[in-house]
């Protein structure tokens, strides 16, 4: 089946009691059994729910893998998957890092005595620089957040055959529907659902895939042991989300397309970051293994000031100053001083995070209003 019915359909059944079309919300913590361990495969919804399950099948088939499992936050994912390393070994990771992941790494998973290398993937010759007896994992973010780099996951997925590394892809940016690691070679690609799958800034939920039945028994086994299972009312806002993804994705590339060039033509504005540019670094790469663009954008001003890209975030009106990305509506941050406010000032801009960047989550609005917004704060 293709994507569009993939995203409505999959993993969900009319319910076989009341023939509900929707999958229904199991608000429930625990399954009637009928003698001791004999159960219809639910036993205690830590471990499974039926909304949950609905979710993680229709993940997984618009992912094309095999299993899915999600999870109550894209940082719960995260989490799961770094609990596969063991203390010792060493994680190779992609340098323009989404700061809450760096921040995992560094102080909760640093002090177990797992080691983190930031590298820059733009050269995936870079990477076997670092890749010695210890290293285990590959964690790569494509577009990064917020410099919108793009890294070759089938080049990284070669490296991660060659030395028995587990290659991860942190795919939130992109979506499922723009782009597929699992089908490039990547072992794990994990996702803040509360970004694009999720779409309406209403619901925080993350999930795994994998094709491989033994990473998936240990991250299953992980997610009903350490305990960031979703519920079944945010399952169900996710699985609504994802019947419009590819809708939703169309309109997000298409608008993004337009503020990404209004942008680049605008004389306050100095450099602009998206990777549809066909200048713009490893364009052919993004061009071979994503479907379009997307709608994250990031951009600096000529002359650099802090102060400015302040003034710029309070004077949007169609644009809303705020974390997060990915919803129907456009948001901005700033990145220096929200997303990436924990990561040291020298650290941020040697991968680019300056002062005056300013980042976009380009939402699915009128595209002449969101360009006529962006004109005014800019002055
Ligand atoms: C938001 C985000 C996360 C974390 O997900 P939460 O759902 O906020 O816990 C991880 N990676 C990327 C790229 C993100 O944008």
């Amino acid at each position: 089946m293709k994507f569009a019915t993939k995203a409505i359909h999959a993993g969900q059944e009319p319910d076989p009691t009341t023939g509900a079309i929707m999958t229904p919300i199991y608000q429930t913590s625990t399954y009637v059994q009928e003698s001791p361990g004999k159960h219809k495969g639910y036993a205690y919804a830590r471990g499974k729910n039926p909304t949950r399950v609905a979710l993680e099948k229709c993940i997984a088939s618009i992912e094309n893998a095999k299993h899915g499992l999600c999870f109550s936050s894209g940082m719960g994912a995260c989490d799961a998957i770094i609990k596969l390393m063991k203390p010792g070994d060493e994680v190779i990771a992609t340098d323009d890092l989404y700061g809450g992941s760096y921040r995992m790494f560094e102080k909760i998973y640093s002090p177990f005595g797992i080691k983190f290398h930031y590298v820059d993937m733009m050269d995936v010759n870079n990477i076997s620089k670092f890749i010695n007896s210890k290293t285990k994992m590959l964690w790569v973010e494509t577009p990064t957040n917020p410099m919108m780099k793009i890294i070759d996951i089938a080049a990284c997925a070669k490296i991660a055959k060659e030395k028995n590394l587990i290659l991860v892809v942190d795919n939130t940016f992109a979506s499922p529907y723009l782009q597929n690691p699992l089908d490039l070679g990547a072992n794990i690609v994990m996702h803040s659902a509360t970004k694009y799958l999720g779409g309406h800034s209403d619901v925080v939920m993350g999930a795994a895939c994998t094709n491989d039945d033994k990473l998936y028994e240990q991250l299953a086994f992980i997610l009903n042991s350490s305990g960031a299972n979703p519920g079944p009312m945010d399952s169900f806002l996710v699985l609504r989300g994802i019947k419009t993804l590819h809708v939703r994705m169309d309109r997000h590339c298409e608008n993004g397309k337009k503020v990404a060039e209004f942008l680049k033509s605008h004389p306050k504005v100095d450099k602009v970051n998206w990777p549809g540019f066909p200048d713009s670094p490893n364009h052919a790469i993004a061009k071979k293994q994503m479907k379009n663009f997307g709608g994250m954008i990031s951009f600096t001003l000529k002359g650099n000031s802090m102060e400015e890209a302040f003034r710029i975030a309070s004077s949007v009106k169609v644009f809303s100053l705020a974390e997060s990305l990915g919803g129907v509506e456009s948001l901005l941050g700033h990145p220096a001083s929200m997303t990436h406010a924990s990561i040291p000032k020298a650290e941020r801009e040697k991968s680019g995070v300056v002062d005056s960047l300013l980042r976009l989550s380009v939402g699915i609005e009128d595209g002449e209003d969101l360009i006529r917004d962006l004109k005014q704060a800019l002055g």
